[in-house]
């Protein structure tokens, strides 16, 4: 009799641990998904992350429509983006997602559609999503200024200062649970600091009562795709605090 319990706690034991091991081996498909195309590939199957600060109130700014917020932009000229630009790239997906995507600028690509993130890095973005169990239509994607700046640029304080009320609108709109900002130009904009993004990566912070998980931007991942671990190590930590399950 003991040795038939024996076994059955050994049974059941070793069932944990291979739907342990099935999980991470889900997890670890999800990741080769996005990240096996052009560099070294390393695994981190178990992050490490410190505790993510407590949930927040949503912004008490006044909630309106994102149709209305992009009527309130009209063909916008409160800064001097609009002169070289051929559409406003305003956003993109659920209007009441609970994850939303901010970058920095519309690049060319971009300023011809009409839509953000539809370039290269775009399409990294998309897979990048797309790992996460999601589509693009179940998230929010948009940047910190609407507009393309010359010659791909850095936005400039006046021109943020312009077009953030625009982004606080469609935050206010979609009221997302979490924010991921692509980069370091979009994570020191919103944050309003200058530490660089190698330690803002990857810790959890908060813009407008909303939390925010600064990584890196496509583009770099492009460059520099070592670094893609590191994205996916962020991208976990969103998942897990909205609870987000990758469907097998
Ligand atoms: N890079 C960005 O930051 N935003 C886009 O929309 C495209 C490229």
């Amino acid at each position: 009799m003991k040795a038939l319990a024996a076994a059955f706690r050994y049974s059941r034991g070793v069932e944990t641990e291979v739907q342990e091991l099935a999980a991470a081996v889900a997890e670890l498909r999800a990741y080769l998904s996005w990240a096996e195309e052009g560099g070294p590939v390393m695994v981190a199957l178990a992050p490490t992350r410190t505790a993510t600060p407590t949930p927040t109130s949503m912004p008490k700014l006044p909630i309106v429509s994102l149709d209305e917020v992009r009527a309130r932009m009209g063909e916008c000229t409160l800064c001097k983006l609009h002169k070289g630009r051929h559409n406003i790239v305003f956003g993109v997906g659920d209007p009441k997602a609970r994850l939303m995507f901010v970058g920095e600028a519309p690049g060319e690509d971009e300023d011809l559609k009409g839509e953000p993130f539809v370039g290269k890095a775009g399409q990294l973005l998309t897979k990048m999503i797309e790992a996460m169990g999601l589509g693009r239509q179940d998230v929010y994607i948009c940047n910190t200024v609407k507009c393309r700046p010359p010659n791909n640029r850095n936005p400039e304080p006046d021109e943020l200062a312009a077009c953030e009320p625009f982004l606080k609108g469609q935050l206010a709109s979609v009221k997302p649970e979490a924010i991921v900002t692509l980069g370091k130009f979009a994570a020191q904009a919103l944050l309003r600091e200058q530490t660089p993004i190698s330690r803002l990566r990857g810790q959890w912070r908060e813009y407008e009562g909303i939390p925010v998980m600064p990584t890196f931007h496509p583009a770099y991942l492009l460059r520099s795709p070592q670094e893609k671990v590191k994205v996916w190590d962020d991208l976990q930590s969103v998942m897990k605090r909205l609870g987000l399950e990758r469907k097998r």
